[in-house]
């Protein structure tokens, strides 16, 4: 494992780097995120660790991908924190480029995913998957790794990504890694601080109604009633709006009425001003 931390904040550096280690025939995986880092991250880099030789972790709060009253400002920002944590880690490098670097004045070029972004979180954030794609993109052929790690947390993201990496014949393997989760079940996300003491003992519901819901399709039950049924526990609880609670094909996102192989039930929900989103797996009984 690695002890230092290699910082890089410009492209070129960046690259000869990334070159030196493929000349030695390592294998680089890429674990992009926003930075605000917590353990579910870290599973991320733990996870390229053990199946690869260099391990380099992106941080980018990405504005394209947040909607203009979304939470781009205000998002959680603590980059020395999280480069003691990439270390502790065993990260390789961190890569940091700057919004200019990322997005100069001429910068015009977007990337428009297609069927894996409409609806769930892309009929409530207009535009969010195409700068997501966009961002991805680019961290992909600026570092040009070998694998790309994204968590199932955001399972629309990670189909998203394989769909626009297929398409565009991008020259990486991308790999989802389980959500890592609180003991009482709630998701691990940069946004959970945002929640007060109150809404942090509401928030594992979610989880809590998504697993019940996973049981009951398990059972052959039809998603229909398991997901009005569902909707009325959150907002019982507290939960409010409730944008989807739906049952997706894992691999196309399209709607399922009854499960035949592996399906998601995927959510999103609001809990004071803070959005959550979680998804769990359904499997056939
Ligand atoms: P973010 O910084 O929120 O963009 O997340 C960066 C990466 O970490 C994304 O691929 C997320 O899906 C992943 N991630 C976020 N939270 C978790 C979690 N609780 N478990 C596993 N992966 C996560």
């Amino acid at each position: 494992m690695p002890d230092t931390l290699l910082r890089l904040d410009t492209l070129e550096p960046l690259r000869a780097r990334v070159a030196a280690w493929r000349r030695e025939g390592e294998r680089i995986v890429l674990v992009p995120t926003m930075g605000a880092l917590h353990a579910g991250h870290l599973a991320l880099v733990a996870h390229a660790r053990a199946i690869g030789q260099r391990v380099i972790a992106s941080i980018f709060v990405n504005p394209t991908q947040f909607g203009p009253t979304e939470d781009f400002s205000r998002y959680p920002r603590d980059t020395e924190g999280d480069l003691a944590l990439l270390a502790g880690a065993g990260a390789d490098a961190a890569w940091l480029p700057t919004v200019e670097i990322m997005y100069p004045a001429d910068f015009a070029t977007r990337i428009e995913p297609g069927p894996a972004a409409e609806g769930l979180c892309g009929r409530f954030r207009p535009g969010h998957f195409s700068g997501v794609a966009t961002v991805v993109a680019k961290l992909l052929n600026q570092v040009g790794p070998d694998v790309a790690l994204f968590g199932e947390k955001d399972f629309q993201q990670l189909q998203v990504i394989r769909s626009v990496v297929r398409d565009l014949d991008i020259p990486v393997a991308i790999e989802g890694v389980p959500t890592l989760r609180e003991a009482d079940g709630l998701a691990l996300s940069s946004r959970n601080r945002y929640l007060a003491p109150a809404e942090r003992a509401t928030a594992p519901r979610l989880h809590a109604v998504l697993a019940r819901i996973a049981e009951g399709l398990a059972t052959g039950a039809e998603a229909g009633p398991l997901v009005a049924d569902g909707i009325a526990e959150l907002e019982a609880a507290g939960f409010g709006p409730v944008q989807y609670l739906e049952v997706r094909d894992a691999e196309t996102l399209a709607p399922v009425a009854r499960v035949a192989r592996e399906a998601r039930v995927i959510a999103a929900a609001y809990l004071g001003g803070t959005r959550l989103i979680d998804n769990v797996a359904a499997l056939p009984g």
